[in-house]
């Protein structure tokens, strides 16, 4: 057999050129709609219109169809005349929040635009999407052309594999976090190098401030030093790219190719069921639509599934994994248990055996004279345990419809 020696720099150039980075073609087109957009709002509004978000800093990946736009105000109070003004949009959309923005698509492409507050230092902010045209500064003035390649295939890499957005839902790395990542570590390659060697926490700061806020990964931000740029980062998703970067390493080291740690990572029931077949798990799914700003639902339900977890462990059962994947407009939960059988009965603790009379009266005839004994130094009466499948259904149907 011959053995392929893959060249990771071929492979990643390969990737860069028909996979990541935008033609010039595709540039010229998508600058064209966001200046005759931007030239509609400019004719609209008294305020100045910044385009920011990674078109701004030229770090967007191919395909792009989505643009932050934001429109800066003196006073934070004047931002209520923009919803009137943005109405002449047909396909307006407000999004309600601590700061109202509103989308609106324009030939094909989704503008999100956010009024923010025109200030003259990052810390003045009042809320934190005031500081983002400080970011594209810094963006800009620290990523050379090459540099914002890098961070094109550091942002491929943490979304194939459900590591990129810093919302509730991921917890994840934002784009911004990456940029800076490039910033300090030079490459992806070095970022990579860095992250597999890391001991959380890990702490990055690029002017000596020490950091406030520590987490499993902290990143003290150029332009705001109070702020850890990084911490919606959870522990998991970081042991997650550690992880990757170790194989990724490994990998070089075997010249082997690098090309799957790029290719998105679909869930699906069928790899589900499969891998639970395996395990000898027992499998329960559910799938239901995302109602209203998906943001708020899917933070919303992670609480509804952590209970869901305690509650079936509350009946003795153990849970091997829970999770959901996104699927267009749905939602696909699933729970695996791995107990499949326990006895009929279950333990129901009452108060400890020295509880005063009156209570332990009402214990005795809440549950009959001859059913209460004693386990360990409480009263204890046997009660039926759900059963798994009643169970589950019936936490689903409370929780999830
Ligand atoms: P993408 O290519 O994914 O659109 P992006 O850099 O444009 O990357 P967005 O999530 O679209 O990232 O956010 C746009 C801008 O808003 C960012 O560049 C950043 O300045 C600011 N921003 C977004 N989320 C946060 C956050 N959690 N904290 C601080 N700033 C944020
Ligand atoms: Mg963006």
């Amino acid at each position: 057999m011959k053995l392929v020696k893959h060249s990771y720099e071929k492979e990643l150039n390969y990737l860069l050129k028909h996979y990541l980075e935008p033609s010039e073609e595709e540039k010229k087109v998508l600058k064209k709609i966001v200046n005759e957009f931007k030239k509609k709002l400019e004719e609209l509004l008294e305020e100045e219109v910044f385009i920011g978000g990674s078109y701004a800093k030229n770090t967007y990946l191919k395909g792009k169809n989505d643009v932050d736009v934001f429109i800066r105000f003196k006073e934070e109070k004047r931002m209520r005349v923009l919803e009137e003004k943005l109405s002449v949009f047909k396909n307006l959309q407000v999004v309600r929040g601590s700061r109202t923005y509103y989308r609106i698509n324009f030939k094909k492409i989704l503008f999100e635009v956010v009024p923010i507050l025109k200030i003259k230092s990052a810390n003045d902010f009042k809320n934190i999407t005031d500081v983002s045209p400080f970011h594209v500064d810094f963006v800009n003035k620290h990523l050379t052309r090459k540099q914002k390649n890098e961070v094109r295939l550091l942002k491929a890499f943490c979304k194939a594999n459900n590591l990129y957005g810093a919302e509730t839902s991921v917890h994840g790395f934002s784009g911004y976090v990456l940029e800076l990542l490039i910033a300090y570590y030079g490459s992806f390659l070095n970022v990579l190098k860095a992250i597999s060697e890391a001991k959380p926490p890990l702490i990055i700061s690029f002017n000596k401030s020490k950091p406030i806020n520590v987490s499993v990964i902290t990143l003290i931000d150029p332009v705001q030093s109070k702020r850890n740029a990084s911490k919606s980062v959870s522990g998991e998703k970081f042991s997650k790219l550690q992880f990757l970067a170790k194989k990724f390493l490994l990998d070089l080291k075997y010249n082997k190719s690098i090309m799957k740690y790029f290719k998105p990572k679909k869930m699906t029931i069928k790899k589900l069921q499969s891998l639970s077949n395996k395990r000898g798990t027992k499998l329960f799914v559910k799938k239901i639509r995302i109602e209203g700003d998906s943001e708020k639902f899917l933070s919303k339900l992670n609480k509804k599934l952590k209970n869901i977890k305690s509650r079936i462990e509350a009946e003795g059962y153990s849970v091997y994994d829970y999770a959901y994947f996104l699927n267009k407009n749905e939602v696909i939960i699933y729970f695996e248990i791995e107990t499949l059988k326990l006895s009929r009965m279950k333990k129901h603790y009452g108060p400890p055996v020295s509880v005063d009379l009156k209570h332990f009266e009402e214990f005795i005839k809440k549950w009959g004279e001859n059913k209460v004994y004693v386990s360990e130094n409480h009263l204890c009466v046997d009660v039926r345990r759900e059963e798994l499948d009643v169970l589950i259904n019936s936490l689903f149907k409370n929780y999830l419809t």
